[in-house]
């Protein structure tokens, strides 16, 4: 039951922000924007304004803002469904009916015949892989991985042959027509009219509901050829993010042992399956959402992250981790060596295995030179990050069970890890990047004491040793999402310069579409790429590209997810407004300052590490290499020559 979103985009435009918030709170004009003392915290100066032109509301006090929706939202404590219908009553707005139950019926009537399609395709599969003189080779595979009958039974693994119809031409058979066909998801439609079987030569994992009805196919290539796995589409019976696999038959267990262990591929769920790990769910290629996570969470309030240790199974376990952490689910971290400790330290030495162990304590020097140096080893493929299938194909389940006790990490010391990675704490700058990664995993935790133990966990392993600072810091975190800019400051303040000039554009630009136009093509994507601001930017030379409209729903829209976005209304309320503009010419030589300013930055950061890689040159005697990086001192030299004067206005405010 919900709203059509035409109605939901006409409402968007039509409501009027300033009479439903006057509702709520005595609005009082000021300039072109209204101002009240803020219904979200205590005050007696207003420092709560809503701009009618740009169609938000923002606080400069708790840094509260958003639309006309997130007002209702947070006032009234609905969901969107809910403010929406709040708006429209206020707005005058006649509600239209909800998207009505018949077409829920229609659409619950198509989707039990995807089903009834898919239970008769995966019979036949069944059948191909068990006697099939074809599905031999998905017999060897499964033999290869060592995979028991009973386990392909229980999971229903099957084989789908390697013809473009011999599943089409089955399903008629049993009396299918060709649109329910077509509706399944289990052919492909051809562009010039018919279709063909999706899944070719492929051995099949079928995804149950959690009634263990099949809703969507996962086939894996066993021919090396095309890509290695390939999914059902969406159809009336599959929506992709709503489903965990494998949780039709390891509920149960999940919910004995109270936690879960949460694996990306099938494989990694079958194999620990068939060897008594049976509390294993898996997130299916895509990234978690947080609706998998709500089905989760019926079942178990504790969850151990198992990805692949690659980077990109990293970067989908921090998300893993973020969506969790909403969901208030307590978190481990398991990353699983390919290569055992064993073999490794025959192939390269002892030494060269601790520094590859993570050291017991994260506050040691050595512990920073061992994830790096561990970073390394993996980026140059000398230490392999393996599955749990592979793992436990390689090492046995005993193994991966003490090590899933011995070394799974809590998320936040996985968070730190992977923040400190790459960068050098010595670096002010580069120890500020790292305090921002992290800071917003710790902010996501409910509980006030593992927030606080977590946090400290973190000062010390970040070396943030001042007590003033990490005073600061807590408070900031305490007052929850909302402090995202007073924490950049800080973090930003103590480490980085000022970047007024960063802001000052940016009003510039959001309030004039003119200037938009003018100035956009001269930025270069380097000008912005290292600032916090960076999304807005790029959303900005995006709405350049498309044609779109510069507003709150576009910009929020585009920069969703980024630390920034809490960022965006203060901006858009900082933005001259039309009335209160300065000439044109004026503008845009203000803007350009700024640009100048940002550039000057940037070539002060690139002098500042230019020095220290000099230092490193001469020491080491390299004067090839120290030729170079004086030739590129000078031209740094030269441009921030020519940059100074026109920046220097702009940093110190005028
Ligand atoms: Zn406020």
């Amino acid at each position: 039951m919900r709203y059509p979103q035409t109605f939901i985009d006409d409402l968007k435009r039509q409501a009027d922000i300033v009479r439903v918030i006057q509702d709520y709170v005595q609005l009082k004009k000021k300039g072109a924007n209204w101002m009240a003392c803020c219904p979200f915290h205590k005050e007696k100066t207003p420092s709560f304004s809503v701009s009618p032109t740009k169609e938000i509301f923002y606080c400069f006090g708790c840094h509260k803002g958003g639309s006309v929706f997130n007002f209702v939202m947070e006032m009234e404590r609905v969901a969107f469904p809910e403010a929406i219908k709040i708006v429209a009553e206020k707005s005058g707005m006649p509600l239209p009916k909800l998207i009505d139950d018949s077409r829920y019926e229609a659409r619950k009537a198509e989707s039990d015949q995807v089903i009834e399609l898919n239970k008769w395709a995966l019979e036949w599969w069944e059948q191909q892989l068990e006697s099939s003189a074809e599905g031999k080779i998905a017999r060897d595979y499964l033999k290869q991985r060592e995979i028991a009958d009973e386990t392909r039974q229980t999971f229903r693994l099957a084989y789908a042959p390697d013809s473009w119809d011999a599943l089409s031409i089955y399903l008629r058979q049993k009396g299918a027509t060709q649109e329910q066909i077509d509706k399944s998801g289990l052919v492909v439609k051809k562009e010039e009219g018919g279709s063909y079987d999706r899944f070719r030569g492929r051995l099949i994992f079928p995804v149950m509901d959690i009634q263990g009805r099949p809703i969507a196919f996962g086939g894996r290539t066993l021919k090396d050829e095309g890509a290695k796995y390939i999914n059902s589409p969406e159809t009336a019976a599959y929506v992709k993010g709503r489903n965990l696999f494998g949780l039709n038959l390891t509920r149960d267990e999940i919910r004995r042992q109270s936690f879960a262990i949460l694996v990306e591929g099938f494989l990694d769920l079958v194999v620990p399956y068939q060897f008594g790990i049976r509390n294993v769910v898996a997130s299916l290629g895509t990234a978690l959402t947080a609706e998998q996570v709500k089905l989760l969470a019926r079942f178990a309030r504790k969850v151990v992250v198992n990805y692949d240790g690659d980077p990109a199974g990293v970067q989908a376990a921090k998300k893993a981790i973020e969506i969790l952490l909403a969901e208030d689910i307590e978190i481990k971290v398991l990353v699983l060596p390919k290569t055992d400790p064993d073999d490794f330290i025959r192939k390269s030495g002892a030494s060269e295995y601790t520094d590859v162990r993570i050291a017991e304590s994260p506050d040691s020097d050595e512990y920073y030179r061992a994830v790096r140096r561990k970073a390394a080893l993996v980026r140059s493929g000398s230490l392999d990050i393996s599955s749990p299938a592979e793992f436990i194909g390689e090492h046995g389940v005993s193994e991966y069970s003490r090590r899933r006790h011995s070394t799974a990490q809590s998320h936040i010391q996985f968070v730190i890890d992977q923040a400190v990675q790459n960068r050098n704490l010595n670096r002010p700058a580069e120890k500020a990047d790292a305090v921002e990664e992290v800071l917003p995993y710790i902010r996501a935790v409910r509980s006030r004491i593992q927030k606080r133990e977590y946090f400290d966990i973190a000062m010390d392993s970040l070396r943030i040793s001042d007590a003033a600072l990490r005073r600061e810091l807590w408070h900031s975190l305490r007052l929850g999402p909302d402090s995202t800019r007073t924490e950049q400051k800080i973090v930003r303040g103590t480490q980085v310069k000022p970047t007024v000039a960063e802001e000052q554009l940016l009003e510039l630009l959001l309030a004039d579409g003119q200037l938009r136009h003018k100035l956009l093509p001269r930025l270069e994507a380097e000008d912005y790429d290292d600032l916090p601001t960076a999304g807005i930017f790029r959303a900005l030379v995006e709405s350049e590209r498309a044609g779109s409209a510069v507003d709150f729903d576009f910009l929020s829209r585009s920069i969703e997810g980024d630390p920034i976005a809490d960022f965006l209304p203060a901006l858009l309320m900082s933005a001259p407004d039309d009335s209160e503009a300065d000439h044109p010419e004026t503008r845009e030589s203000t803007a350009q300052k700024c640009i100048d300013a940002l550039r000057l930055m940037r070539v002060d950061r690139r002098i500042g590490d230019l020095m220290a890689e000099m230092a490193a040159a001469e020491r080491n005697g390299a004067t090839d290499l120290l030729d170079k990086l004086s030739t590129e001192r000078l031209e740094l030299a030269r441009r921030r020559s020519t940059l100074l004067p026109q920046a220097q206005a702009v940093q110190t405010g005028q």
